[in-house]
């Protein structure tokens, strides 16, 4: 007995917690998980490197082989393979931007590059003629799917930015594996983006704080069942220029920057894939749309607008049971 209890120690006891981080998608992920059973971090994080490193290179903007780029430069009007995470993401981006009435759009890349967003940053705002140019080569209407195969042809010269959907999308697909190795209990975090399931390392609900735009301590906390987060902010990813913010975000109905009140949008649903994308849409659409569509679609909805009187907090019905009862009286 005594021997087997040595041993045990020797081997190390079973992890109660894993965390595990790292880079990708030109930002950082965190994942943490309960009960990990026979699981170990370090083979862990070798594995979610490999896969992520892997995704990469079919999603990203920033590779030039990557499957994404092979496609924006693939001629108009024939049909092309895709790989099926790029599918799935193509077919969800469009699900999207048809709810949206166009303010999600994943054509909007020759903007974002004009814009100084893209692969080679710049400052500066671009001259109306070259944002009208750029404009003609831009809708996510000409970009036809195959409803049985992984095929996709483009009917004009599209360039196409998923960097909108897939920070949420590669949240999916770590937690799905994740699930697919047993594990119940997990946060999986990508860029702010991130899913959770089970209880937390303290064995209760997951608890996320909602960043604060003003900086400081989180203006908000809550608690999640399983499901997705996901903030699109005005306030991370902007240049200024004669005192004027230009938002990463782009209208894609005017071929500018966001420039509104809006100053931060965060989405629950059950797939990050689709939360990302809506907040990047909802931040588009400003308060009052994004009440709107949020109230009829019955999305959880948690918006921070920028006031005179100063940061001023509005959310959707579904967003309710997920604050505590003292926001609420406040609101
Ligand atoms: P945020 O967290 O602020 O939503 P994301 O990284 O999710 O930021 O998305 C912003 C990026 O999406 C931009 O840098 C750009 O590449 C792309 N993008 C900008 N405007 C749109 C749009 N209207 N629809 C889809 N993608 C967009
Ligand atoms: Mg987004």
């Amino acid at each position: 007995m005594l021997l087997f209890l040595f041993l045990a120690a020797c081997s190390g006891a079973p992890e109660e917690v894993i965390r595990i981080s790292g880079s990708t998608m030109g930002t950082t992920y965190h994942v943490t998980l309960r009960n990990p059973g026979e699981l170990r971090a370090e083979e862990l994080k070798r594995q979610l490197d490999y896969q992520l490193v892997h995704f990469n290179q079919l999603a990203s903007t920033y590779i030039d082989d990557s499957e994404l780029n092979q496609l924006n430069r693939a001629p108009v009007g024939e049909w092309q393979t895709l790989s099926e995470p790029l599918y799935n993401i193509f077919s969800m981006s469009l699900e999207v931007s048809w709810l949206t009435g166009g303010a999600f759009d994943i054509t909007v890349a020759p903007l974002v590059d004009l814009w100084g967003f893209g692969p080679e940053k710049h400052d500066g705002r671009p001259s109306d003629d070259a944002i009208a140019t750029a404009m003609q080569d831009i809708g996510y209407d000409r970009i036809e799917l195959d409803m049985l195969e992984p095929k996709l042809r483009k009917k004009a010269a599209l360039h196409m930015d998923l960097s909108a959907i897939a920070k949420g999308y590669g949240v999916d697909a770590a937690a799905i594996w994740l699930e697919s190795l047993g594990v119940t209990d997990y946060l999986v975090e990508i860029g702010g983006e991130m899913r959770v399931a089970g209880s937390s390392p303290r064995g209760d609900a997951w608890r996320i704080g909602v960043e604060n735009p003003g900086g400081g301590a989180p203006t908000l906390a809550i608690e999640l069942g399983d499901t997705a987060v996901a903030t699109s902010g005005d306030y991370r990813n902007y240049f200024e220029e004669d005192g004027v913010r230009y938002s990463h975000t782009i209208d894609p109905r005017t071929g500018r920057p966001i420039s509104h009140s809006l100053a931060s949008v965060t989405v629950l649903d059950p797939s990050c894939a689709f939360a990302d994308a809506m907040a990047t849409a909802f931040s588009v659409m400003g308060t009052k749309r994004t009440l709107e569509l949020a109230e009829a679609q019955n999305m959880p909805v948690y918006l921070i607008e920028k006031t005179e009187e100063g940061f001023v907090s509005r959310y959707s019905s579904a967003f309710k049971p997920y604050l505590s009862e003292h926001l609420q009286e406040e609101n």
